[in-house]
Order: structure tokens, then sequence, then C-alpha cells
């Protein structure tokens, strides 16, 4: 099942056990608006290279809409769709007052130069600079862009609109970033495993984790989980993977990476099959990269007890039933990886008050709002009688539904 039916079926589960009525339900499937460009740049060597680039922004009911912007070889309109409903919920999950919204260049950045990656982002950003705004629609990092894209799109976008430092998050700290914005998915990933766990009588100390990705989020999951006393008995990314079962030294790991690139050959563990990786013995399995990798394929074989979704929709629907029948215990992407879209709104918060926030302010905060997530998503758990998925999308739909309501139709 792709990207775009699988969300659509969770949200029509949540609409039905809400009672929604089909029409506020019809509204709020169909998206605001879908914008795709083409974006064509002279490569380095002078030739001319052509790109698809999207922008979907899909519902503004209780804010400016909010979310990535992916370069990725397998960005298609249907997982931009997807992943821009999934930050209307997102964001509303943790109530942080906006929309949802995600863009996407289908390419790969690595076969990019650096002057190549600028160019191709200042184009994207010309195309759609009239319809994002500070109020409309705020771009932020994703899989393949990081704070120097942002820096650009601010850039661009400035000598249209003049400077705007709100207009995108997760931008370098030199022009307007946050303290703290580029661990904020990983930490708040951590946040959000402690609120879970500490409802079981567990902590991150007496578990064994494995880890699929080691890129912005799984890095960050890895390391703090690692200075938490948990044990990282497995980690894995595109080059390979690595397995020890009396625990990783992740620092030495984020060394060794940051020196070779890669994991392979990795002397602080024995080398795993990347895909074994997600079947591995373990107590917590933390998905930090693709969709749709636990899927009807793997999801028997899951050995973990707990799937914390770091990754946006790593687990298909078919692989959501099975693992739930298992009575595995997943906590959704819509919750458990939104600390970085939180502490994308405290940066844009501290750039329209142009004040600066100290990092163990961000932190905090970023804390509380993962916590109380944590606790209105159990709620609604307990009164529609459902799973955490399922709390969770109650939770995002519902607040939208009231806010779209509350706004009317009047032309
Ligand atoms: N790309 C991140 C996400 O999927 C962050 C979005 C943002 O900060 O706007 O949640």
């Amino acid at each position: 099942m792709n990207a775009l039916a699988a969300t659509n079926r969770n949200f029509r589960h949540a609409s039905r056990l809400l009672g929604l009525d089909s029409k506020i339900e019809k509204s709020l499937l169909i998206p605001f608006r879908e914008i795709k460009v083409e974006c064509t740049i002279p490569k380095d060597d002078g030739s001319l290279v052509s790109y698809v680039g999207f922008r979907v922004q899909h519902d503004n009911a209780r804010g400016p809409m909010k979310g990535g912007i992916r370069y990725h070889p397998e960005v298609d309109p249907d997982e931009v769709n997807a992943l821009a409903q999934l930050m209307t919920w997102k964001t509303a999950v943790v109530d942080i007052p906006y929309g949802g919204a995600k863009g996407g260049i289908g390419c790969n950045p690595k076969d990019l130069s650096k002057s190549e990656l600028e160019r191709l982002t200042r184009v994207f950003t010309q195309k759609i600079h009239d319809l994002i705004g500070i109020h409309t629609d705020v771009p932020a990092p994703d899989m393949g862009t990081n704070a120097q894209t942002m820096a650009w799109i601010l850039d661009e976008y400035s000598k249209f609109h003049g400077h705007s430092p709100a207009i995108v998050t997760g931008k370098p700290i030199d022009l307007g970033g946050s303290l703290g914005r580029e661990a904020a998915t990983g930490r708040g990933v951590v946040y959000a495993t402690e609120a879970l766990l500490a409802e079981h009588g567990k902590s991150i100390k007496d578990l064994t984790f494995a880890i699929q990705g080691f890129g912005n989020v799984g890095s960050w999951v890895a390391r703090l989980i690692h200075e938490k006393g948990g044990k990282v008995i497995a980690v894995s990314d595109i080059t390979g993977a690595v397995k020890n079962p009396s625990g990783i030294d992740i620092k030495e790991l984020l060394k060794y990476k940051e020196r070779t690139g890669s994991l392979k050959d990795f002397n602080g563990g024995d080398a795993m099959d990347a895909h074994e990786l997600l079947v591995h013995e373990c107590d917590v399995l933390i998905p930090c990269a693709l969709g749709g990798v636990l899927n009807r394929e793997n999801a028997a074989e899951v050995k973990a007890k707990y799937i914390i979704e770091a990754a946006n929709h790593p687990t298909d629907p078919d692989a959501d039933e099975i693992l739930c029948k298992k009575g595995v215990l997943i906590l959704p992407d819509i919750y458990a990886n939104a600390g970085g879209v939180t502490v994308s709104y405290f940066e844009w918060v501290q750039n329209i008050q142009g004040f600066m926030w100290d990092e163990e302010k961000v932190n905090r905060e970023l804390k509380r709002y993962m916590t109380r997530g944590f606790q209105n998503v159990k709620n609604m758990c307990k009164s529609h009688d459902c799973n955490l998925r399922m709390g969770a999308f109650t939770l995002g739909v519902n607040r939208v539904a009231r806010s779209t309501v509350l706004r009317g139709w009047e032309a």
C-alpha cells in the first residue's frame, strides 16, 4: 500500500472513531493546495538538468502550514501528499499553532555538488516564493536537506520579500536558527520513549535498542540513549549495519562515521545485514529512516516489544495489524517524531520576537510539549478505546476538525 493510501486509511479510521461528518471528512482529506514546478539548472560542467519540485500545503485551519523539504530520488506526488497530511495531524497532536505542508525534489543530493545544490534550491525557491510566507507556509529541513539548504532558501526568498528569518526554520544559528533545533527530532524521540516506558515502570537504562538509520535523527537518538545508559545493540544506515550484544560505543561510532563516512568495518562490533536489524532481538526498535520499512514481509519476525517511529510512516498498515496482534506497542510517528517541528515552532517564535532563548530553555520546553502530548494521546486512547496510533490520530484530527468548524465555510 502506498504512503498516501496508508495515511488516508488511518485518517478515515480516526474520523470514524470521532464520528466526523462526511463533509468535514472530505474537506480535511483534500489538500489546500498542491504545487508542482520544473527546476532546471546548469550543472558544473555546463550541461542542463531538470528536476520536478513539489510543495503540498495540506491544511491551514490551525495556523500557517509547516513542514520540511526533502531531496530524495523517491520523492513523488503521493508521498509528498501523505507527508503533508501527516504534518497537519502532527502539529495538532503537540498543539502548536500550525497546519501541515511538505515539499520535495526528486533528486539524489549525493550526485550533486554543493554549487549545484545551491542553484537547485534557489530555482525551487524562485518558483514557490509567492506561495510560501511567514504566516502562510514555513519550510524546514527533511531528508537530504539541512541548515545550509534553509540558508539558501532564506537568502533567495529575502531578495523578493526583504530580510525574513522566520520564512524557514532549521536555519544555521548565525542566521537566526534556534539552539537545540539540530538535535530536536532525536531529543523529542527520546522524551517520547521515556514517557511511554515510564507508563510501564521501565526506563531507558534497563533496555536494549536497535536503531535503523544513522543520519541526523538516528545519530541523535543513538547518542542520547547511550548517554542515558541505554544499551544500543544494533545500528544501521545505507552503508551497512553493526551489532554488539554488550552495547555499541556510540561516541566511537559517531567519530568513525565522521572519519570514514560509513558504518562498514567499524571494529566496535560485528557487521550484520541491514534488513536483519529490523527483526533483531531487542527491547526497543527505533526506525529513523524511510517509510514502509516494516511491512507484511518482515512484521511477523519483529522481536522488539516497543517500536518508536522516529521516521515518518515506517510501519505500513499490514505490519501495523500484525504487530498489534503480537502485542507490540507502537509509538506513532505523528507523536514520536514531533520534537523537530516543535523546536521549529520555538525558532519561529524567537525570530518573530527577535529574542533568542538559551538551549536549556529550548530543551525544557520541548520536554514539556512532548510529555503533555503523550498524556493527551493516552487520554484519547482511553476515551476511544484504541491503540496509540489511533489515540494520536483522533487527537490531531479532532483538533483540526474543531478549528475547521469554528472558522466556518461562508464564501
Ligand atoms: N521535517 C520534519 C518533520 O517531518 C520537521 C518539519 C518542520 O520542522 O517544519 O517533522
